[in-house]
């Protein structure tokens, strides 16, 4: 007698489907995700992965672990707290509240006394401009680099724009801002070397002259966010190039990038927003979700009718801001220390008591390892601090755990460091990395 085929056992689609634990676990589930791991489930039975019985409780507990979006909520135990990789900032819990309460229907623009259109993100503004009074008015748009490429737009057109050849900037993944100012049709007059620029650079770029290169339209300052230059250097200070930029009639544009609104103790070097606009900058621009602490946003701020004619251009409306991004800023600036702030001014001692507890409770060493403010901010600048020492191996195994655990490869091995792990995960952080020391034991 010839032995049954056991795949025949493998139960059909609609038989699964109409089974109540399924449909159960599948509540809030869109049928095509449903009948997606229905197959994938019946697939894995017959390559005999699965015995055929198990593909009921294969699809059900498939959905148990399936969340609202692929986006998984990780761990960040790099130490590094502006993490592009990792969402940049992540958001305080005023600016999530305001995130769940926007996602419905809101009053964006919406007057409720008079029932009349109203300006959108009038909420945002006023916050802006509360906390960084130096400005007369501000906008805000997708991204540092809408920010960026709507002043081109606006304010230099198919003009030249000064720029110092220190100051040309990559930031990540191959994006150039000298590319991207390009692409809205402007002409970059490149000034001075990499290391030396004078202020005499920007005059003679000014100065309208007899070679046909016409007269600048805009000066940008760019700070440079992720490198230093040192050594034989010199840059022009943002109060003296303001000086020659009124004289000329020219805007003086700054590219701040980090997003600081005022000067913060921990990064002495780091330029701020209300600096550059007391110091004469016409028009300021930096991120929302590096230090500042809040969603991706591109912040404009400075003169009124700077800020009028960047909102009238027609490219403002492609690069406007949703309500949820709104929300979630007006949150950041008016609610409670932000978690990036949180782990910028991190107590050592606090830091030190957890990392030693967990590095025992692991039979693991605490080395000194510095944390890092990382993507567009405080380039090298080292804030002293601990790590749990712990195999190389176990990087692997902690960013497939659930929660994925992000550490940091050095020389050494694999180092966590909890400056940017809200402590209440202490407790989860300890077992998933048991769980993975157990595992990478029983593998090696
Ligand atoms: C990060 C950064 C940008 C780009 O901002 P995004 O918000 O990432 O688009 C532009 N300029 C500087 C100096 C930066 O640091």
């Amino acid at each position: 007698m010839v032995a049954e085929d056991p795949r025949r056992r493998i139960q059909g689609t609609d038989t699964l489907l109409a089974r109540p634990r399924i449909r159960q676990a599948a509540a809030g589930v869109s049928p095509h995700v449903l009948t997606d791991f229905i197959r994938q489930a019946q697939a894995r039975a017959r390559r005999g992965e699965i015995p055929p019985e198990q593909v009921e409780s294969e699809v059900v507990s498939q959905l148990g672990r399936y969340g609202p979006s692929s986006l998984r909520p990780v761990i960040n135990a790099t130490g590094v707290i502006v993490h592009t990789n990792l969402g940049r900032a992540p958001l305080s819990a005023a600016a999530k509240q305001a995130i769940v309460e926007a996602a419905g229907y809101v009053d964006v623009e919406m007057d409720l006394e008079t029932g009349r259109r109203s300006a959108r993100g009038a909420g945002a503004r006023r916050a802006l401009l509360a906390a960084c009074p130096a400005a007369e008015d501000a906008l805000v748009v997708n991204n540092g680099a809408a920010a960026l490429a709507l002043a081109a737009a606006a304010l230099v057109g198919r003009g030249e724009v000064v720029i110092s050849r220190g100051e040309m900037v990559e930031i990540g993944a191959g994006f150039r801002l000298p590319e991207l100012i390009e692409s809205t049709g402007a002409r970059i007059r490149e000034i001075g070397t990499t290391n030396r620029t004078h202020l005499d650079d920007y005059l003679t770029a000014l100065t309208p002259g007899d070679d046909a290169t016409g007269t600048a339209a805009a000066v940008l300052k760019v700070h440079p966010s992720n490198y230093l230059i040192r050594g034989f250097t010199s840059s022009v200070p943002v109060a003296e190039l303001a000086t020659v930029c009124r004289e000329h009639r020219v805007p003086l544009i700054v590219d701040v990038g980090s997003g600081l609104l005022a000067p913060e103790p921990a990064l002495p070097d780091e330029p701020d927003l209300a600096a550059a606009l007391t110091d004469g900058a016409d028009l300021v621009i930096a991120s929302g979700d590096k230090l500042l602490g809040g969603p991706q946003a591109g912040l404009l701020l400075g003169r009124a009718e700077i800020i009028s004619a960047l909102a009238k251009h027609p490219l403002a409306r492609a690069v406007r801001t949703d309500k949820l991004t709104l929300a979630a800023l007006e949150a950041t600036l008016t609610g409670g220390e932000t978690p990036v702030a949180q782990a910028l001014h991190a107590d050592a001692e606090l830091l030190r008591a957890r990392t030693e507890r967990l590095a025992q409770a692991l039979g693991a060493d605490v080395v000194p390892h510095d944390g890092r403010v990382g993507g567009g901010g405080g380039a090298e600048v080292p804030l002293p601090g601990w790590a749990v020492s712990l195999p190389e191996g176990v990087a692997a195994p902690l960013r497939a755990a659930d929660p994925p655990i992000l550490t940091r490869t050095s020389g050494s091995g694999c180092l966590l460091d909890l400056r940017c792990v809200p402590e209440e995960l202490d407790q989860t952080v300890l077992s998933t990395v048991q769980d993975a020391l157990r595992r990478l034991s029983a593998e090696g």
